[in-house]
């Protein structure tokens, strides 16, 4: 990516001026901030809240493929998929610590694109970069986000905590993030075997966005806490809608009814999975990187949510002993599985 731009060495710069560089700039929001970079720990006031935190970390070829990934939407991603695990407990994120493990291959020009991501998206949602740890890398990139939020006790919304009865909804739309990623994949390919092609991704921009640059549904939180419903239970679809689905089942001790027509999935994300000669619901449930929010609700907060162009309510939950199950467009029920790719496509005819 930076092949044909002079760039500068990360080598000499060493680790503690590489540090300085890359956050010399750094302005703190929160005042919960006491101390952030500079001493052996940041300091965090969490008065009278409960503190919350949770680490992500992304390894190069295994989560990220920088043939196609800007270090700009690498380093924003990395935070916002920190962040979507902080809104899924119904709390708000304050702090980030980031810490990442660099190859000599990578000019210092990629670092400071990597970290104007990360900056753009901490502006963005309001959260300060705090500290983190900076290691060479013998090959790939490594980047590990932990991020901390607050909220009151009474606010937090766990994954165990779904009633028989509730509705499950879901943010969004999804499965756009997978077929945004087959897209790139391709491209790829196409570039690789003839590098004078220029990649033909347009008209996808959404799907191609939903894959590179998620956004963390804070939105969703804060339209929630405005109309006074507090989820029973709450996760981010980060793996698959099947398999968020089921680790609230699995965790309440409840069984569900999923319905496949009330899944909701955009209009891109429909024709780019047929032009992939992939089942547009498989991509949704099993597709994953969505970082939509999946929640259950009391059926007395129903009126507040039914008309919401932003949230679907695509099933309810059931008592453990009717089992998990994803009811088709034709009627059909199936046992709902986290990669229930072939089983279902078969079923399906
Ligand atoms: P120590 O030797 O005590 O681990 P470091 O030299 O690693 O300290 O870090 C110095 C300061 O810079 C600390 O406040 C640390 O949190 C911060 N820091 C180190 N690496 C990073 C990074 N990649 N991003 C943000 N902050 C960092
Ligand atoms: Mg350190």
């Amino acid at each position: 990516m930076f092949d044909n731009k002079e760039t500068t060495g990360i080598n000499h710069l060493g680790e503690f001026g590489l540090i300085d560089h890359l956050t010399k700039n750094i302005e703190l929001k929160q005042p919960g901030t006491l101390k952030g970079i500079g001493d052996d720990a940041a300091v965090l006031d969490f008065t009278g809240k409960k503190t919350l935190i949770s680490t992500d970390m992304l390894l190069e070829g295994i989560h990220f493929d920088l043939a196609y990934t800007p270090f700009k939407h690498l380093g924003y991603k990395a935070i916002q998929v920190n962040l979507s695990d902080v809104y899924a407990m119904n709390a708000t994120p304050s702090q980030v610590t980031v810490s990442i493990g660099v190859s000599s291959k990578f000019p210092l020009e990629a670092i400071e694109e990597l970290y104007q991501g990360i900056y753009v998206a901490c502006e963005k949602y309001n959260v300060d970069l705090v500290g983190g740890d900076t290691s060479a890398s013998k090959q790939g990139l490594i980047i590990s986000v932990t991020v901390l939020g607050y909220a009151d006790e009474a606010d937090i919304v766990y994954r165990n905590t779904a009633q028989e009865g509730d509705l499950i909804c879901v943010s969004g739309d999804l499965g756009g993030a997978y077929t945004g990623l087959q897209l790139l994949e391709r491209e790829k390919l196409v570039y690789l075997e003839n590098p004078n092609i220029q990649p033909d991704l347009e008209g996808k921009d959404y799907i191609v966005e939903r894959q590179l640059k998620p956004e963390a549904r804070k939105d969703i939180v804060e339209l929630l806490k405005a109309w006074s419903v507090t989820p029973t239970a709450m996760i981010d679809v980060s793996d698959g809608l099947a398999s968020e689905v089921l680790h609230i089942c699995t965790q309440s001790n409840k069984g569900c009814n999923l319905y496949e027509e009330k899944i909701p999935i955009d209009p891109m994300t429909y024709e780019t999975a047929r032009e992939f000669n992939l089942d547009p619901t498989i991509c949704a449930l099993s597709g994953g990187e969505d970082y939509e929010l999946l929640f259950t609700i009391k059926q007395a907060d129903y009126d507040k949510l039914k008309n919401h162009p932003d949230i679907s309510i695509i099933g309810h939950i059931t008592e453990a002993s009717a089992g998990r199950n994803l009811i088709t467009k034709a009627g059909a029920v199936h046992e709902l599985k986290a990669q229930g790719w072939n089983a279902f496509k078969n079923s399906q005819g």
